[in-house]
């Protein structure tokens, strides 16, 4: 029995149908790379894969401009970046990124995740910073030409991926404050791990009072490392205090769950159901958020996008009427949390069953080991 859910308007953009890899290959001819890196150094990233640390030979590149639009799309080696120290981006932070991964299968193919949706966010947040959309075309093309390009920097190990990191800026030289006139456009791309070595871990959040990391009307639903800039510092200070991670309240009351730093959050309840903060305005749309109400809304599973008040939920887990806690996002997937503290609170969850199982249906449609009803995968070759 499936709960019926009107698709939210990422949800409907992020399903369009796209061209196949092989249609759009080509759109973004490569210049290789004349010192890849060798062998020895390949085998060494390779054999002991980390998260964001060490890239591929090549990245995506496209320039945008007034007057020409968006425009020279290449794949190009690797490199630093040469900017104007006057960069708009660099004063005014006017810029928006992705995180989208490609999986081996056990048969050699690579695969992304519906990245017609991650197409979809990233005009989606461009239009907030004020920047120009690029065709979902464009940007599933540069990952597909990026993708073919560093292939063999896909790594195989159960659990690891290419994590892709699409991302675009103001590169215009100009420090008045105005929509910049020239941007920027890249992909690239860190060989990773899984996320969990020895197992699924929790980790232990500290729900942090008094700072934010977006309001209403501000940048919340967009993917902008202004938000993140902003979380670095009550980040910092649950760290200190022995935490991996925050969770930040609403804003208005300081009463109402909103999402980690960078991962949407769900409570299952001892009856089954889950919950989840709704749509808000504030909170950023998670394609692993949206996948997760998917699959547990087809398989049967009440799941209710609502206002989630703290106090509520703090008690729920000490009267045992809350059963687990997890966060969701790309890089980490589905991630148990075990302990939940903020001032005056202080309590343990264990690892649950209904956590693990999603992540297993998720990640197994996503490593091609389950059916994919969905039509969320799609091949790069
Ligand atoms: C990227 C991100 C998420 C997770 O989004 P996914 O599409 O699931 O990777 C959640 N919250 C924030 C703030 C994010 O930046």
């Amino acid at each position: 029995m499936s709960q019926h859910h009107t698709p939210t308007e990422l949800e409907r953009l992020g399903s369009m149908p796209l061209p196949s890899a092989d249609e759009l290959a080509g759109r973004f001819p490569l210049t290789p790379n004349p010192a890849p890196a060798s062998q020895s150094e390949y085998e060494q990233v390779m054999g002991e894969l980390s998260f964001g640390s060490r890239f591929t030979d090549h990245m995506a590149h496209m320039l945008w401009s007034a007057a020409q639009g968006w425009h020279q799309r290449e794949i190009i080696p690797f490199a630093p970046l040469a900017l104007s120290p006057a960069a708009a981006v660099l004063h005014y932070g006017q810029s928006a990124f992705e995180g989208i991964k490609a999986y081996r299968h056990e048969d050699g193919s690579v695969w992304t995740f519906r990245p017609g949706y991650n197409a979809a966010r990233l005009n989606h947040s461009a239009w907030r910073m004020a920047m120009p959309p690029m065709e979902a075309e464009d940007f599933v093309a540069s990952i597909v030409d990026y993708v073919r390009a560093d292939e063999r920097w896909v790594p195989s190990e159960p659990g690891s991926s290419l994590y892709l990191r699409p991302f675009m800026f103001a590169s215009e030289a100009f420090l008045g404050v105005h929509a910049a006139q020239e941007l920027d456009y890249y992909v690239i791309g860190s060989p990773s791990g899984p996320y969990f070595k020895g197992g699924v871990a929790g980790v232990s959040i500290w729900v942090v009072k008094g700072f934010h990391r977006a309001g209403p009307g501000g940048t919340g639903t967009a993917k902008v490392g202004g938000n993140y800039a902003a979380s670095l510092l009550p980040q910092q200070e649950a760290a200190e205090r022995g935490f991996n991670q925050v969770c930040f309240l609403d804003s208005y009351e300081e009463c109402y769950l909103e999402e980690l730093g960078g991962m949407n959050v769900f409570v299952v309840m001892a009856d089954g159901s889950v919950r989840t903060p709704e749509l808000s305005g504030v909170i950023l749309e998670g394609g692993t958020r949206s996948a997760i109400c998917r699959l547990l809304r087809d398989g049967g599973v009440e799941v209710r996008e609502e206002k989630i008040e703290l106090s509520a939920l703090v008690d729920g887990i000490s009267n045992g009427t809350v059963r687990e806690v997890f966060a969701c996002g790309t890089a980490a997937v589905v991630t148990p949390i075990t302990r939940l503290a903020g001032e005056g609170f202080d309590v343990e969850l264990p690892v649950g069953e209904s956590t693990l199982a999603i992540r297993t249906q998720l990640t197994d449609i996503q490593m091609g080991t389950a059916e994919d009803p969905y039509g969320w995968m799609y091949r790069i070759c």
